[in-house]
């Protein structure tokens, strides 16, 4: 035998003597070094950016939950550009359900400043993303909520109310102000380590724009501003619609960002502003509605809804009158014009006047 050789036999039994390394059957379960995941809610501001480092700087795994609500402004999705370029963060996109607009016609805890009922909405917010928790193998929901930084929906008292609402109590974790409220099931199941979380409080945002510069996240001075409805012309449009209008759907609400809008009576008018809003127009009218176009100069496509189905000649008028106002027609020096209006039905015209001072007045009158 070589010197220093084991025989094949005697490495075959030590091989068997061998214990086993860690198994399925291991008493420390797999689960034990499962990674922690945490959904953190992301409005687009650069709060939940911080909360989303914050928890990865705990080891804790993220994903983003973005909810699209028809009612998003712009001017923050660019947040979520960075969290995915930057932060390595995958988004849940959650589309909201029919049942929002019924929460925002009627919020239990009513509306902000404008139409925005922050309260309801949140909590709205919450209780389907802890329907996602399962299934995304998650164990704690966060928000980038800061105590009393925003005067409706972030007062001591408001938090607990979203929390009870969407049936979380004590569950969801506000990294940014954590020292601040009571201890969350994930702190006490030690998911989390509260120490590590911060007592961030009110308006200022000095220590946030602070995090923002260690962390690397640059240019965003601002905190978020709210959603369409918290904006308020855009609002005018909606308290229009809930109170004047039938019921609603997203289209309705697609609709309410483009073009100019008119109460008159019994009917809306919305009239296109450019080629684009009056594509869409087109695209979102329902069977019921007119859609009126100058026959022979460029014009506007005006769109008009009747409340109860009736064809009042009174409303078909004031349709082919803004069409009109907002044509080519004054420029051009014509006094009279054709517009062309169509249902589902059939096509009909009308000879409208191009009248500057009824334009006016009408304008100031029913102007939404
Ligand atoms: S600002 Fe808009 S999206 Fe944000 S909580 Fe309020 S209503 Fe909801």
């Amino acid at each position: 035998m070589v010197k220093g050789k084991i025989p094949i036999f005697r490495r075959l039994m030590r091989k068997r003597e061998e214990p086993k390394k860690y198994s399925s059957t291991s008493k420390i379960s797999k689960a034990k070094f499962k990674k922690t995941k945490a959904l953190v809610l992301v409005s687009g501001g650069l709060d939940s950016l911080l909360v989303v480092k914050l928890l990865q700087n705990q080891g804790i795994e993220v994903e983003a939950v973005y909810f699209a609500t028809h009612f998003d402004n712009t001017k923050n999705l660019r947040w979520l550009d960075f969290l995915i370029n930057n932060m390595n963060v995958k988004i849940n996109k959650m589309n909201v359900e029919p049942d929002y607009l019924d929460m925002l016609k009627k919020p239990k805890y009513g509306y902000g400043k404008n139409m925005n009922p922050c309260i309801d909405c949140h909590a709205y917010m919450l209780r389907k993303t802890k329907r996602l928790l399962k299934e995304r193998d998650a164990q704690i929901i966060a928000t980038g909520e800061v105590l009393d930084e925003r005067p409706m929906s972030q007062t001591m008292k408001a938090l607990d109310i979203v929390e009870k609402e969407a049936g979380l109590k004590n569950a969801v974790l506000r990294p940014l102000s954590a020292k601040l409220l009571p201890k969350t099931v994930y702190e006490i199941q030690g998911l989390v380590d509260r120490e590590k979380l911060l007592d961030i409080h009110g308006r200022q945002r000095t220590r946030q724009l602070e995090l923002a510069k260690k962390y690397g996240i640059e240019g965003f001075n601002s905190p978020a501003g709210g959603c369409l409805l918290t904006e308020k012309e855009f609002a005018k449009k909606v308290k229009d619609l809930i109170e004047k209008g039938k019921s609603f759907d997203f289209d309705d609400v697609e609709l309410l960002k483009i073009g100019r809008h008119f109460r008159f009576k019994e009917c809306k008018i919305i009239v296109g502003r450019n080629e684009y809003e009056n594509d869409k127009i087109i695209q979102l009218a329902k069977d019921d509605d007119l859609l009126f176009e100058a026959v022979s100069i460029p014009s506007p496509v005006t769109l008009l809804r009747i409340k109860e189905r009736s064809t009042n000649s009174e409303y078909i008028n004031a349709a082919a009158l803004l069409t009109a106002c907002y044509s080519d027609a004054a420029r051009q020096g014509i006094n009279e014009l054709e517009i062309e209006y169509r249902s589902s039905k059939k096509d009909s015209t009308i000879i409208a006047e191009v009248d500057l001072k009824k334009c006016k007045e009408f304008k100031e009158k029913y102007k939404v």
